[in-house]
């Protein structure tokens, strides 16, 4: 069976670095905010440039902090809205309504499934305070025209880079084009720690300041407590692996770029639907591969079949989850198809060249 993702093999490659850095973790004594962690914090900004990294605990927190933030610094309050995807996963929208902000969900467009900046206008509303975009399956949305029409409009824009790691747009890599950006380093992401982690990018230094005291209780001098803020660090372990791990992210994303161009060119399906680049291709580091199916349900058997493990993301839109009730009513047909047929199709940097064909040959293979 070929594996949708090979976790064990993706560190593998790094085993002899983890283990030193391990090493010189413990032999340290010191576990949480200490140098790996600050090395870490100045690496990830310097790889993208002049700003500054705030480690935290997940990709979550990192979205849930800097709206807190700002709320907290009185730039939003209670009640406004915060306009996101609609076909996003459901923790981009969870940072929304976690601060009591409101989400207003809207339409994707068709070809590279982020935000629609043709629909940004019909979304907004006196309350509207921020652009939350998500550079999905690791496509940089259009940030050109999202930064304009927050511009003419007054808005904050936070990036939800978690999938996006290292994308580059214009010559600039995601992350740096919003008022700030969080980032997962849950282990199947891009840039993956072995265990969860996530950090914030802003070229905003008092924000930066507000975010450093705000994931520690809310305290920037110990045992004073500036705000009320929750404990989401980034420990001394996964700082020092993601440190590791940093130094090929660029890498890496090349040789996805490589089996998603194979794809591309030599899947050849009428009921496939393949993915689309909307940019050159820096635009897009291919966190996810994702075909739309008709016929999901006899797509995904069918690879199973011939050794080819997939997963759907995702297989319910937010706007639908149980824990939204308020939002069952939202009628959004462009995201409910999307949900219908989307599957993603195994990609990694570990992934081999005859795996790669397998994968082809048992696609074009699908009888319809
Ligand atoms: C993974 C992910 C997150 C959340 O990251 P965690 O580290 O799992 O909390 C947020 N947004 C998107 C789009 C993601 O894919």
């Amino acid at each position: 069976m070929i594996p949708f993702l090979n976790l064990k093999a993706l560190n593998e490659r790094h085993r002899s670095d983890f283990l030193e850095a391990a090493a010189r973790v413990f032999d340290s004594g010191w576990f949480i905010h200490g140098k790996e962690h600050d090395a870490f914090e100045r690496e990830f900004a310097g790889f993208h440039g002049e700003c500054h990294a705030i480690g935290v605990a997940n990709g979550l927190d990192a979205l849930t902090l800097v709206l807190r933030a700002w709320m907290q610094a009185g730039r939003i309050k209670e009640g406004d809205e915060v306009i996101v995807p609609a076909n996003t996963y459901i923790a981009s929208v969870l940072a929304i309504t976690e601060n009591r902000l409101k989400p207003v969900l809207v339409e994707p467009t068709p070809s590279t499934y982020n935000l629609d900046p043709g629909r940004l206008a019909e979304a907004l509303t006196p309350r509207t305070r921020v652009i939350l975009p998500v550079h999905l399956y690791g496509q940089a949305a259009d940030m050109a025209a999202i930064r304009a029409f927050a511009n003419a409009h007054d808005l904050l824009i936070l990036e939800d880079c978690a999938q996006a790691h290292g994308a580059v747009l214009d010559g600039v890599r995601v992350g740096l084009w919003g008022d700030a950006a969080g980032f997962s380093f849950y282990p199947g992401k891009n840039l993956g720690a072995l265990g969860d982690g996530g950090a914030i990018l802003t070229r905003d230094g008092a924000l930066a300041d507000h975010l450093r005291g705000l994931r520690n209780y809310g305290s920037s001098l110990k045992y004073h407590n500036r705000w009320q803020g929750p404990n989401s660090r980034l420990d001394e372990l996964q700082s020092a692996f993601l440190r590791i791990k940093l130094r090929c992210l660029d890498s890496d994303n090349a040789r996805r770029r490589e089996i998603s161009m194979r794809y591309r060119n030599e899947i050849r399906h009428p009921t496939i639907a393949l993915p689309r680049v909307a940019g050159d291709e820096s635009t897009h580091v291919w966190h996810l591969f994702v075909v739309r199916v008709p016929d999901r349900e006899a797509f995904v058997r069918h690879l199973s079949d011939s050794g080819v493990q997939t997963v759907v993301h995702y297989p319910i839109p937010p706007h639908r989850q149980e824990c939204y009730p308020a939002l069952h009513s939202l009628q959004l047909p462009l995201t409910e198809a999307i949900h219908r047929e989307v599957v993603s199709l195994p990609i990694s940097p570990v992934m081999a060249d005859d795996e790669v064909d397998r994968v082809i040959n048992a696609c074009n293979a699908f009888r319809f």
